[in-house]
């Protein structure tokens, strides 16, 4: 049987939760050796593992040890969520300094979201049962969206937050959407739930500062919500600094 971990590091459980929350959980159970999973069970070996899935990012040298000592005996590392993968929301704390866990060990995948899509999730835990691959959408997350016909490009922006469901694309109604330059996969969960995209999969190209920075050339923005734009990197710190 494949031996599985579920390791936390600097984290919310969310992603965790998300896996317990899985329709693919029980198959899971019947199908691997779970041997670390803290929010279920008391023991926890973190050695001797097949597959590691890791929530989180790194803020102490030991968490950095532990991934190093499970990849050097051949753990195949699986960063889960947005913490693990970019550095996520809990990057933007200013006590404390967490990277992502690709800083310290080359990964045998990555599945970005907060918490990441419930249908790639399956995907990846049924890749841990039968050694499937996944592979992530390289459109964006307009690519998913009821409203991409009505995309527009040119009407300024002014706010951030939508009062009322919307009508059309948030872009439209001038309101902050990172669509564009998000990867798709959560099937525009947060715009069928009248919210704007802020991004929590990720850019699909890497280098995020210049996407960012190119998608706000690209669009009017109010020099109001301009001062906002480090809104664009939630899940991830800029190395960029926009003019105020
Ligand atoms: S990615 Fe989101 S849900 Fe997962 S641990 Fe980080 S904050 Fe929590
Ligand atoms: S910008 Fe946002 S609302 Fe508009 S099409 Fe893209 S995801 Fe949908
Ligand atoms: S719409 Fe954007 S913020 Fe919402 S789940 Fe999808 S990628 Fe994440």
């Amino acid at each position: 049987m494949t031996k599985i971990g579920f390791l936390q590091l600097n984290s919310c459980s969310g992603c965790m939760f998300a896996v317990l929350g899985s329709a693919l959980f029980p198959e899971l159970l019947k199908s691997v050796d779970i041997r670390l999973f803290r929010l279920i069970s008391d023991i926890q070996v973190d050695t001797d593992l097949d597959i590691a899935f890791v929530e989180g990012g790194v803020t102490r040298d030991e968490d950095a040890e532990l991934l190093r000592r499970l990849w050097t005996a051949g753990t195949k590392i699986i960063a889960l969520g947005s913490c693990a993968v970019l550095g996520g929301i809990m990057s933007q704390s200013p006590n404390m300094h967490i990277d992502p866990i690709s800083k310290f060990v080359d990964l045998h995948l990555s599945l970005p979201g907060c918490p990441p899509p419930r249908k790639l999730l399956g995907n990846l835990l049924m890749s841990a049962i039968d050694g499937s691959e996944i592979t992530l959408p390289e459109k964006n997350v307009c690519g998913e969206c009821p409203f991409a016909q009505d995309q527009a490009f040119d009407v300024e922006i002014t706010s951030l937050h939508n009062i009322h469901p919307p009508q059309s694309c948030f872009l439209r109604e001038g309101i902050l959407c990172l669509g564009p330059i998000t990867r798709a996969g959560c099937e525009a969960l947060c715009i069928n739930g009248a919210t704007p995209c802020d991004g929590c999969m990720g850019t699909i190209d890497r280098n995020l500062p210049s996407t960012i920075a190119n998608f706000f050339s690209l669009i009017k923005v109010s020099d109001a919500i301009r001062k906002y734009a480090a809104l664009a990197f939630r899940y991830q710190k800029p190395e960029l600094k926009f003019k105020q």
